[in-house]
């Protein structure tokens, strides 16, 4: 009978378990109960939405510009503090003097990684046009050019300077060069867009969006929308003209899938490329 009793409570106990994570697995499956705010398209071109784009990376164009001036200035004045053509009081010696020129130098670094991710930003608001390769790359790898100028001048002028002493001369190269690959790994755009991809996407009918997000979703329910309550809603072009400038990788792979099982459920209907292309258009707009 003990035995008996001993079984009842580890099955109890197994199945209260059970119960558990199967609450558990609800609760996850549970969507969020969004709210929805339709947003009026502005643009009726292709023209006026590119105006509207222009228009939305300018600020950040702007500020990029300005810090990457900023962080030149910072190159120089590093220059000038390390030959003491620029001297303060704490200056004239070390350790005041390599002190001086280190913190211009990470001054520097910061200014371009700022003034570069606000350069991404910008690109993603209003990208390039792929048409022109070189264009394309330089437009979208300015941050990493700038970086080149930010560095690479100190670093010739330290090493062809014939009085500074070795022990220095090393110490600057050493701090410059590392400054210049952490700019340069940090100023490229490891995902850009073109404007050709962006205006492809600017066809879908209904799509959803958050206020903080840079992507708009072909589906509400999409798991990156889990989180978020209050979407905004209208066409595609709406959501570009809001700075959401692609389409979702997760909404895009499912759309794609949906669309492949579509035209195989459709008899004799061949499955060329194209046609995959529109149905995903019109699976994407639902
Ligand atoms: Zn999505």
């Amino acid at each position: 009978m003990a035995t008996d009793n001993k079984n009842n409570a580890a099955n109890e106990a197994a199945k209260k378990a059970l119960e558990a994570v199967n609450a558990k697995k609800a609760a996850e499956k549970k969507k969020v109960e969004h709210t929805y705010t339709q947003v009026g398209q502005q643009s009726t071109n292709k023209e006026e939405l590119l105006a509207i784009t222009k228009q939305n990376a300018r600020p950040y164009r702007i500020a990029a510009f300005i810090l990457w001036a900023l962080a030149i200035a910072c190159e120089v004045f590093a220059v000038l503090i390390f030959f003491h053509k620029v001297e303060f009081k704490f200056t004239t010696e070390n350790p005041g003097w390599t002190i001086a020129w280190i913190a211009l130098l990470v001054l520097d670094l910061i200014l371009v990684i700022i003034a570069s991710r606000l350069w991404v930003k910008a690109n993603h608001l209003d990208p390039a046009p792929a048409t022109n390769k070189t264009k394309f790359w330089i437009h979208n790898n300015l941050g990493v050019i700038i970086s080149v100028f930010a560095f690479v001048p100190f670093i010739i002028l330290i090493l062809t300077n014939k009085d500074a002493d070795k022990k220095s001369k090393t110490l600057a190269t050493i701090v410059a060069a590392v400054a210049l690959l952490i700019a340069g790994v940090s100023s490229a755009d490891y995902n850009p867009i073109s404007q050709e991809e962006m205006l492809e996407a600017a066809d879908i009918d209904t799509v959803f969006w958050t206020a903080s997000g840079t992507v708009f979703h072909a589906y509400d329910d999409c798991q990156h929308l889990n989180h978020t309550v209050e979407l905004l809603t209208g066409t595609s072009t709406t959501a570009i003209e809001n700075g959401k400038t692609r389409l979702c990788k997760t909404c895009e792979a499912r759309a794609l899938k949906e669309a492949e099982e579509i035209a195989e459920k459709l008899p004799g209907e061949d499955k060329a490329p194209e046609t995959q292309g529109e149905a995903t258009t019109a699976a994407a707009g639902n």
